[in-house]
């Protein structure tokens, strides 16, 4: 069957002809893989920047962002039928027993480094006809969910980081109260990519006036999408970091999801009393920048800031993020399929992760 992989040592991203993978454990699920999602992470591997293949295998079948079917159940394997739409969780714990986290099956604080994500980091992923996955790992999907739902991952993002915030605020009176948590709070997006903008629509559905900042001018598909999910679009090139606040007033979150340190860091100068930057972006090691330390130290003191970094997501994410396609498909129909601006072959994988990145969210449909 056929599998996008990549091999670092020859430097090649290439479709392979691998054998189908079968049922091994009792847990274990089969799944035909329906809908597979392209994001930043996979073009840095294929860039050679980031991922490592599996233990004794050349090569590494790419795709952590997955929508499957599930085709066959292992006989200890309860709550899941032939037929269900379900995705796979990215990451798997570690083996050190005293990894508290990875003991807790909360892998994505891992201790030792030596967990393993599916399709990044030692462990094949997703980018492939069929898989066989521990069920443990599947999380359940409503069959409404087919042409969406492999938004779902990179949704986790925010899920994680948004259920992190609202734990950190429990350390003072925040917001305005309410039925909406948000209500009454201002939220800056630093990027207009997928992770951004299901984060604005996160954002926007806790009740957070919600602005996203990104580079390219209105109007495009990313502004309308901003627009249409009722948060504002602000280019940074009509508006300066510096003048985030006398139009956004004091900033009390930002959610940075652009993966560029100099803005993210410019931005953080201007961030509001109490408030809590959260990073998601993994930048690519450039030269040193220059920024105000002094500034940013002076505020995190005297602003009572938090500087908040997040990764991956665990199965509460996960299944909040499940649910929340279903929300944001209500408050605004349609929005989350204009997401997604590309659908193609496994066999358009070189323009799709070699080529230009164009469009918001690129999928690669096997099923
Ligand atoms: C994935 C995460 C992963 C991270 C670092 C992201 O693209 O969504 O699951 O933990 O890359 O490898």
């Amino acid at each position: 069957m056929k599998a996008v992989a990549v091999s670092p040592q020859e430097r090649s991203v290439a479709l392979l002809d691998i054998d189908r993978p079968r049922l091994a454990r009792p847990g274990d699920v089969l799944l035909r893989v329906l809908d597979v999602g392209i994001c930043g992470t996979d073009r840095e591997i294929c860039h050679f920047d980031y991922g490592t293949p599996p233990g004794g295998s050349p090569h590494l079948v790419l795709g952590h962002e997955a929508l499957a079917q599930v085709v066959e159940t292992g006989a200890a394997v309860t709550g899941l039928a032939t037929g269900d739409l379900v995705v796979p969780m990215v990451r798997r714990p570690c083996d050190v027993a005293e990894c508290a986290p990875c003991r807790a099956r909360r892998q994505d604080f891992c201790t030792t480094g030596r967990f393993t994500e599916r399709g990044i980091k030692e462990a094949h992923g997703f980018m492939t006809e069929l898989i066989v996955e521990d069920a443990q790992y599947l999380v359940p999907l409503d069959p409404a969910l087919r042409e969406i739902g492999v938004l779902v991952e990179p949704l986790t993002i925010a899920e994680k980081a948004l259920a992190q915030v609202w734990e950190i605020q429990r350390r003072l009176p925040w917001g305005r109260g309410g039925a909406q948590p948000g209500h009454g709070l201002n939220a800056v997006v630093l990027g207009a990519g997928p992770v951004g903008l299901l984060g604005a629509m996160k954002l926007r559905a806790a009740g957070f006036t919600t602005y996203v900042y990104a580079r390219t001018p209105a109007p495009n598909v990313r502004a309308a999408l901003t627009e249409r999910i009722g948060a504002r679009y602000v280019s940074s090139e009509t508006v300066a970091p510096r003048d985030l606040p006398q139009l956004a007033g004091s900033i009390d979150l930002v959610y940075e999801a652009v993966g560029a340190s100099q803005v993210a860091f410019e931005v953080l100068q201007h961030l509001g009393t109490n408030g809590v930057f959260v990073f998601t972006g993994v930048p690519g090691r450039k030269g040193p920048v220059s920024i105000d330390t002094d500034a940013i130290m002076r505020n995190l003191v005297l602003k009572n800031q938090v500087v908040l970094g997040s990764v991956n997501a665990g199965r509460d994410a996960f299944e909040e993020a499940a649910r929340d396609l279903v929300r944001f498909e209500e408050l605004w129909p349609g929005a989350l399929a204009q997401m997604i601006t590309g659908r193609f072959p496994a066999e358009a994988h070189g323009e799709l992760l070699l080529g230009r990145a164009e469009g918001i969210k690129n999928v690669v449909r096997l099923g």
